[in-house]
C-alpha cells in the first residue's frame, strides 16, 4: 500500500451541513483548487447518514471534488434528538455503508450543552461498536478530555483494544495529548492555529510531535483568522497548513508530505478502492 497520498486531507469537514446547501459544488471546486483532495465527512445524527452517503457517492463522479470519506456516528451535541433504535440504525449503516470511522462522537462538557450521563452512554455504546467493527474513531472533546480519556480506557479494559482515531480539533493539555496517543490518537489542527492569540493550541501545534497530527478545518465552522465571523470552507485548510509549517519552522511540502503518510497509517482504507462511496468492509 503507498505510503504518501497526493494534496491535502480535510480531517473534519461538515459538507452536508445546511450551510453549504447554497453553493455546495462551488464550494467543493474551490477546496479542490486549493489543493484539498480527500475529507473525511462525519455524521452528527443517524438521519443525516443518507445526505453523507449521498455526497460520498457524488464525489466519485465529480474529479474536481475532493474525494469525501463518511464517518457515522451520533454527535454529543445531538445526543437529545436520538431515538432509542438510532444505535440499531447506525450498526445497519455500519453493516451496508462502508464508513472510514464512527463519528462524530465524544463529550461536550460545554455550559448548555445536553446532560453529561446521557452523553456517556451514547459515546460508550458507540465505542463498542466502534470495537466490534474494527474502526476508527473521530472524537469531538470540549472540556471533557479527562473524562473522555478515563472512558476510552474503561471500555478498553472491558473489551478488546480500539482502532484510534483522531480527537478532532484539540484543546487539551500536552499531558492529556501524550495519554490519547498512547491510546492511538491523532490530534486534529484547525482554524484555532490562525489567531495569534491562541498561544496554547499554538504552542501544543508546535511542540507536539508531527507524526501525532492532522489537520481539518471542521467547515462550515471554527473559521480561521481571515474569515472571521464569515462560514469556513475546507479551501481555507491549505493556508491553514502553510501557518502550521512556520509555526514549526518545516517547508508546507514536509509539513504536507508527513500529514498524508499519518492519515494513512491509521486509516489505510483511503488509498484502498470506494465501496458504494466509500470503502470495502473487512468482512
Ligand atoms: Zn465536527
Amino acid at each position: 500500500m503507498p505510503n504518501t497520498i497526493t494534496g491535502w486531507v480535510d480531517t473534519h469537514v461538515h459538507w452536508d451541513a445546511a450551510e453549504f446547501d447554497i453553493d455546495r459544488d462551488a464550494a467543493l471546486s474551490r477546496a479542490f483548487t486549493a489543493g484539498v483532495r480527500n475529507a473525511f465527512n462525519p455524521s452528527v445524527c443517524v438521519s443525516g447518514i443518507d445526505k453523507v452517503q449521498a455526497l460520498c457517492r457524488d464525489s466519485l463522479a465529480h474529479p474536481d471534488w475532493p474525494r469525501i470519506w463518511p464517518a457515522y456516528g451520533v454527535h454529543p451535541l445531538y445526543v437529545q434528538q436520538a431515538a432509542e433504535n438510532d444505535l440499531a440504525s447506525l450498526e445497519t449503516a455500519l453493516k451496508s455503508a462502508c464508513p472510514i470511522a464512527i463519528g462524530e462522537i465524544g463529550l461536550d462538557g460545554y455550559p448548555g450543552a445536553p446532560d453529561l450521563e446521557q452523553q456517556r452512554g451514547w459515546f460508550e455504546d458507540q465505542l463498542v461498536l466502534a470495537i466490534e467493527y474494527a474502526l476508527p474513531v473521530i472524537m469531538h472533546v470540549r472540556y471533557a478530555v479527562e473524562d473522555v480519556i478515563r472512558m476510552l480506557k474503561r471500555v478498553q479494559g472491558r473489551h478488546r483494544k480500539l482502532a484510534g482515531g483522531i480527537a478532532h480539533a484539540y484543546n487539551g493539555s500536552a499531558e492529556q495529548a501524550e495519554q490519547l496517543i498512547r491510546l492511538g490518537f491523532l490530534l486534529g489542527f484547525g482554524g484555532s492555529l490562525t489567531y495569534e492569540g491562541s498561544t496554547r493550541i499554538r504552542r501544543l501545534a508546535t511542540e507536539l510531535p508531527v507524526e501525532c497530527l492532522v489537520l481539518e478545518t471542521d467547515a462550515p465552522d471554527m473559521s480561521p483568522s481571515w474569515l472571521r465571523q464569515q462560514r469556513n470552507e475546507s479551501a481555507a485548510l491549505p493556508r491553514i497548513a502553510e501557518m502550521l509549517a512556520q509555526l514549526r519552522g518545516i517547508s508546507v511540502e514536509t509539513l504536507r508530505v508527513q500529514i498524508g503518510a499519518n492519515v494513512l497509517r491509521q486509516f489505510p482504507a483511503i488509498a484502498g478502492k470506494p465501496c458504494n462511496g466509500a470503502v470495502a468492509h473487512p468482512d
